[in-house]
């Protein structure tokens, strides 16, 4: 065949594949039968190899591309990826609907709902209809390179009906059909493929985060989206019906019609939650599903509702009732953690549940066991959702035969022997020396911070030979010191000491998230670490140390309070974290040892009228809540201060404004009213991202 008549011929096949995957694996239907299909396949690459130089990266036989030889190249998101609270009853959805309408200030809101795909969360960037880039949602900030795999989704289009650029996220994700082909074929090194993927959501993600995307490509991974982020589509979806509709017309893959309801109200949502918490419901799809994403219609309310520290807003994610047994209860220990908490660990005779066998179960704390009545040798009824630590949640009392002794909470630490403070819902062990709590901050520093080689054995050994006391201790080992500890080799020193001389460029969130401080998680930890860096000179340990040493403890707390996204009992933990003496000197020792703070890449919003200004903001307003004025000053770079004084620069006013209105205006600030506001809520809308997961 002639070049010129090769071409053409190329093109037809070409979009004669697209068309038939399309068809097949997005709307479920055939326009040819399969065996047709891998024909047509067949013969497009036949043509192709006799003429490499007219083979296109968007072909469809092109879906598996090249193997990487390094570790996933990292990628920072265009828009921060935000995850979804959880709800696990009728209450917490009502109580989410009153936020939005209260946030809202309007009376009803319109809810659409989706199945939630058990899979993994990916953010596609298409550039003139081409598949650019496909990342992991990572830690919301930065993800990995997925292209490679994400490429062999065979549902998902490498080029789009139109020359659009846009970002789009949805969920990776193997029909059970596909899982279990995969799960009983052997393997050539022995035994068989899945054997440590126990369900379709962990083969999934072993699938995309590989390098070989021929591997990828065996294991028929699909892809549903239903996010838009940045785009140029000329027509803007104003709702999610919409926003499938811009989908359909692009090729874009998502779930089918049938299993996306729109509700008037919460209690239809609610309705819909219940039908579906019915497994036999769920056995009947062909994919895993965990849960049932509820996100209020519109997008521009989505728009006002914006973020908390971790969450959209403006969605929940409802979680289906996780699996129960029951089982026996044979004895409890007593954990001591690294705040102190002592949690009773039920210990129980192993049984199965949810896809794993279960020995030990958490029962929570001295009032729950209590509240429960639960007693040694009792039968007791366990569960386990998701990823959730298993929980006993009671006793079967019908069962009991007289054998049963009661549980006797201890009223001393089981470590240190000092009196518990058994004041608060958790017993807890106030000893800051501790043994046990010691060891345990240790343990979570070393597995924050991923430092390779020091597991809870290694650290252990250093505690008994007296090698370690705090995390800076750490990078004062010596070979010497080392080799002294059992099981420690040369090979394994070496190991251990490059992983820790790699890891002494460290973000301050890390340390913050890595010290365990009490209330205080990896988000929290972003928030305050951001907040500190804006008032160093300059943004290095040494500055770190001097403002530790000098700051007011009032005037911190009530500025981490103003944070968006931090409560009074976090800001209050943290302040008194860092008030510590040995907080204090834990850090001029982690200066001493050579750390230094290195700082992660952010997302602002420099055009923002709110930017770089300080705002107080006082009145009562008619169509805003503060707490939406709250968001949009933090959310465009602005700060809130609680009261007025000459730092401040602009007055958000409301009606019956007091005495700050008239403190205001004898300072000469700027004076913004709420009509100002509410035109600075829909300005950034066309180019802001709805990008939320
Ligand atoms: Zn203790």
């Amino acid at each position: 065949m002639e070049k010129k008549q090769a071409q053409v011929k190329i093109q037809l096949l070409r979009d004669k594949i697209r068309e038939a995957n399309y068809a097949y694996f997005t709307q479920n239907r055939e326009v040819v039968p399969e065996s047709v299909r891998d024909q047509l396949k067949q013969e497009l690459i036949a043509l192709e190899t006799e003429y490499p130089d007219l083979i296109t990266t968007d072909s469809p036989t092109q879906r598996v591309g090249a193997a990487l030889d390094s570790k996933l190249p990292k990628i920072t998101h265009k828009n921060r990826k935000y995850s979804l609270g959880d709800a696990f009853n009728a209450e917490e959805l009502m109580e989410f609907d009153e936020r939005v309408k209260k946030f809202l200030k309007v009376e009803a809101v319109e809810y659409s709902c989706e199945l939630k795909v058990d899979g993994l969360n990916i953010t596609l960037w298409y550039e003139q209809g081409q598949l650019v880039k496909a990342v992991t949602r990572g830690d919301g900030f930065i993800g990995e390179d997925v292209t490679h795999t994400i490429r062999t989704c065979e549902n998902l289009p490498l080029t789009l009906a139109d020359k659009v650029d846009l970002e789009v996220s949805g969920e990776v994700f193997i029909e059970k059909d596909d899982f279990e082909k995969v799960k009983n074929r052997p393997q050539t090194s022995g035994g068989t493929e899945t054997e440590n993927y126990k369900n379709t959501r962990n083969l999934a993600a072993g699938s995309v985060r590989q390098l070989d995307p021929q591997a990828a490509a065996e294991r028929h991974l699909k892809i549903y989206l239903y996010e838009l982020g940045d785009n140029n589509l000329a027509s803007k979806p104003s709702t999610q019906t919409e926003l499938f509709n811009a989908f359909d017309a692009l090729h874009l893959p998502h779930q089918p019609s049938s299993n996306f309801t729109l509700h008037e109200n919460i209690q239809s949502v609610i309705n819909f939650c219940d039908q579906w918490s019915n497994p036999a419901e769920r056995e009947k799809l062909n994919y895993d599903i965990d849960g049932i994403v509820i996100k209020v219609h519109r997008l521009d309310y989505r728009e006002r509702l914006g973020f908390t520290a971790k969450t959209a807003k403006h969605a929940m994610a409802f979680k289906f009732p996780a699996e129960e047994k029951f089982t026996k209860l044979l004895d409890v220990q007593y954990q001591v953690g690294r705040t102190g908490a002592i949690t009773p660990v039920a210990i129980l005779e192993p049984v199965d549940l949810a896809g794993s066998t279960v020995a030990r179960a958490t029962l929570h704390n001295r009032e729950e066991i209590e509240r429960k009545g639960v007693m040694i040798g009792d039968q007791v009824i366990i569960r386990k959702a998701g990823d959730i630590i298993p929980e006993v949640l009671e006793p079967l009392l019908d069962l009991r035969d007289g054998s049963q002794k009661p549980i006797i909470f201890p009223a001393e630490c089981p470590e240190c022997e000092t009196e518990l403070d058994l004041t608060e819902t958790v017993a807890r062990c106030e000893n800051l020396s501790c043994p046990a709590r010691h060891r345990q901050s240790l343990f979570y520093f070393a597995n924050t911070l991923d430092i390779e080689g020091l597991g809870p054995k290694s650290i252990e050994a250093m505690l008994e030979l007296n090698l370690v006391h705090t995390p800076a201790d750490f990078w004062q080992l010596k070979p010497l010191d080392l080799a002294t500890l059992p099981g420690f080799k040369l090979k394994k020193i070496e190991n251990l000491l490059s992983a820790l001389e790699a890891k002494k460029e460290l973000t301050l969130a890390e340390i913050f998230t890595g010290l365990g401080i009490r209330l205080v998680g990896a988000e929290n930890a972003k928030l305050f670490a951001r907040y500190i860096k804006e008032h160093l000179d300059s943004p290095t340990l040494a500055q770190l140390n001097e403002f530790l040493d000098n700051f007011n403890f009032e005037a911190l707390q009530d500025a981490f309070v103003h944070l968006d996204g931090v409560g009074e009992k976090v800001a209050l933990a943290m302040t008194d974290y860092l008030n510590l003496k040995r907080t204090k000197k834990l850090f001029k020792d982690l200066e001493s040892v050579g750390i230094h703070l290195h700082w992660p890449e952010e997302i602002i919003n420099t055009d923002s009228p709110y930017n770089d200004k300080k705002f107080v903001i006082t009145g009562t307003f008619e169509t805003l809540s503060r707490d939406e004025i709250k968001q949009l000053v933090t959310r465009g770079g602005g700060k809130i201060l609680s009261a007025i004084s000459g730092n401040a620069d602009v007055l958000i006013c409301g009606a019956k404004a007091g005495s700050k209105l008239k403190k205001a205006q004898e300072l000469g600030l700027a004076i913004w009213e709420e009509k100002m506001i509410t035109g600075t809520r829909t300005s950034k809308e066309e180019s802001s991202a709805l990008s939320l997961f």
